[in-house]
């Protein structure tokens, strides 16, 4: 594989924690506006009661195990023992979502129980960034590595509504003012092929990213998970999954697009088997990866050969 035409994350954390470092997927507990009603009911249309994340299966927020025994139980098993750095991430949910005061219990814990554990890395939505949050990020910056996931997925607002975020793209780049500011880290999410989405929309989505000085990006092919709005769409023939081709071609264009400073956290989505609908293609991770690899090859496209400063 040929890993110098774009910016791998492995290499990135290896540089910059000098050795190998992983993450510790943790669920807070937390919940979603766009799923208790606040903001909306029903969630995005491509999300399901796992909340874009991994809650462990089987488990609600009230009977998941604490954030202690979650981190102790990582620690202790093989996986615990295949790095010397981790990462604290809160990924299931909107892991902004609660009081300041709760947040701040819940991140505290979970970078008390290690020294291993160097950093927080939190995913949660732009409109759960306020400068409350923001200061209470920031204030665990002396001693920790702070990013922050937003999810995007389009920069296009018409199909936000599509796919019923209950968030504007204008709240993604507010969102990533302040957290820039605060000199914490932001990779986006961005989604290829949902509804209606053209080529435009995709690499207008890549240009955003860039303005927004994101440090890391996740890309994701859109699947049908079970119980979902996009499931309806697809049996009733709304929604067309895109192809595997129309993946590879168009991640080799949003590559291209992006800023040489973006390190690429994510290339493929990552569907849970037993509830994925279509497409079956991205089951096979690795496949998709060795496709993308060989097609950069065969194009000549290198991170940000046709990148453009605003
Ligand atoms: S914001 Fe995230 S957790 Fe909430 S409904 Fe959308 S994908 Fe699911």
């Amino acid at each position: 594989m040929e890993s110098f035409r774009y910016n791998r994350l492995n290499t990135y954390l290896k540089k910059k924690f000098g050795t190998r470092t992983l993450k510790i997927c943790v669920d807070g507990g937390f919940t979603c506006p766009n799923r208790d009603g606040t903001k909306g009911v029903g969630g995005c249309i491509f999300c399901n009661e796992c909340g874009a994340g991994e809650r462990i299966k089987g488990k609600t927020a009230e009977s998941l195990q604490s954030i202690e025994n979650q981190i102790n139980s990582f620690l202790e098993s093989y996986r615990g023992q295949r790095a010397e750095k981790y990462i604290v991430y809160f990924q299931a949910f909107s892991g902004t979502y609660d009081s300041v005061q709760n947040l701040q219990k819940k991140y505290n814990l979970a970078l008390s129980l290690s020294s291993m554990i160097v950093g927080l890395q939190i995913a949660t939505r732009p409109d759960l960034i306020n400068k409350e949050i923001v200061e209470l990020l920031k204030s665990f910056k002396d001693k920790f590595y702070v990013c922050v996931e937003l999810g995007l997925q389009t920069a296009n607002d018409k199909i936000g509504d599509i796919i019923n975020r209950k968030y504007s793209t204008k709240d993604f780049e507010l969102a990533c003012q302040l957290l820039n500011n605060a000199g914490i880290d932001i990779v986006a999410h961005m989604m290829v092929g949902l509804p209606n989405e053209t080529e435009k929309d995709i690499l207008d989505t890549v240009q955003v990213i860039n303005t927004c000085k994101c440090s890391g990006i996740k890309i994701h092919s859109t699947y049908i998970l079970k119980n979902t709005k996009l499931c309806e769409m697809f049996e009733s023939g709304q929604y067309i999954p895109i192809t595997q081709d129309y993946y590879i071609e168009s991640v080799c264009k949003v590559i291209s697009k992006l800023s040489k400073n973006i390190i690429i956290h994510r290339l493929t989505g990552d569907p849970p088997k037993e509830s994925l609908i279509a497409p079956l293609w991205t089951i096979h991770k690795k496949i998709v990866l060795n496709n993308i690899s060989q097609a950069l090859k065969e194009k000549n496209i290198y991170q940000g050969i046709n990148f453009k400063e605003n």
